[in-house]
């Protein structure tokens, strides 16, 4: 790490943020979670909060399609997502949000362009509360910070992604390629801030690489 950054940036500077986008399961959460340890960050994982709003969505019965609906969902939740935790409207989500019936519907929750707006907003005052930080999702380095200290895209080939996902939760890699692969087309087909790789972002290719590996190629990136 170069000795002249902090974790908050040099005096006069805006504070340090490392934006990482990228697929599903290219090891982002992974990745980002190291780097932020390293250089002494917080780390927001805005997945969670797609998924949190998607988990809100479902348990008042709502559609995820209906876009009034979910966008009023989105305005009014109360969300606390920090380091693992993932609080919903006061019920600990963490592990729900992760399963199965949030996973399928969460493309079209974050397709809806009010709740974009909304989990953008927050995620911007959640930097500034924290002074800098590793951001992890698909737009942050497009749209929420395009001008972050460094942008990544993290990514690998959707077989590597499907095995490491089944590696950690269990399933069956066919299947769990399937869906990952038509999340990664909703999300890079979708109108409002598509899944894409930012300008000025650095692309790094998992496949094959330990995480150490990609965590050392990012501290690099750093020292240049
Ligand atoms: O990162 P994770 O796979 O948990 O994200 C879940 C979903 O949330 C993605 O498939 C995508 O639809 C949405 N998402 C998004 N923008 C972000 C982060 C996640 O649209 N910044």
């Amino acid at each position: 790490m170069s000795a002249a950054r902090t974790p908050t940036g040099t005096a006069g500077h805006s504070p340090l943020v490392i934006a990482i986008d990228g697929p599903a399961g290219a090891g982002k959460s992974t990745v980002g979670r190291a780097v932020a340890e390293r250089l002494g960050l917080d780390y927001l994982d805005t997945g969670a909060m797609y998924r949190a709003v998607t988990f809100g969505v479902l348990r008042r019965g709502i559609d995820p399609q209906s876009i009034d609906d979910v966008a009023a969902v989105a305005a009014a939740i109360e969300l606390d997502v920090d380091d693992g935790r993932v609080v919903v409207d006061g019920v600990d989500a963490a592990i729900e949000i992760r399963g199965r019936e949030v996973t399928s519907a969460v493309s079209a929750v974050a397709a809806n362009s009010a709740v974009r707006s909304e989990l953008v907003r927050r995620q911007r005052d959640w930097v500034t509360e924290h002074g800098g930080g590793v951001v992890e999702g698909r737009d942050i380095g497009s749209v929420v910070f395009p001008d972050a200290s460094l942008k990544l895209f993290v990514t690998a080939s959707p077989r590597v992604r499907a095995e490491r996902r089944v590696a950690e939760i269990g399933g069956d890699v066919d299947e769990v390629e399937a869906s990952i692969i038509e999340r990664d087309r909703q999300d890079s087909s979708r109108h409002d801030s598509p899944l894409v790789e930012a300008a000025g972002a650095t692309v790094v290719d998992t496949t094959g690489l330990s995480i150490d590996a990609v965590v050392l190629e990012i501290m690099g990136m750093l020292d240049r």
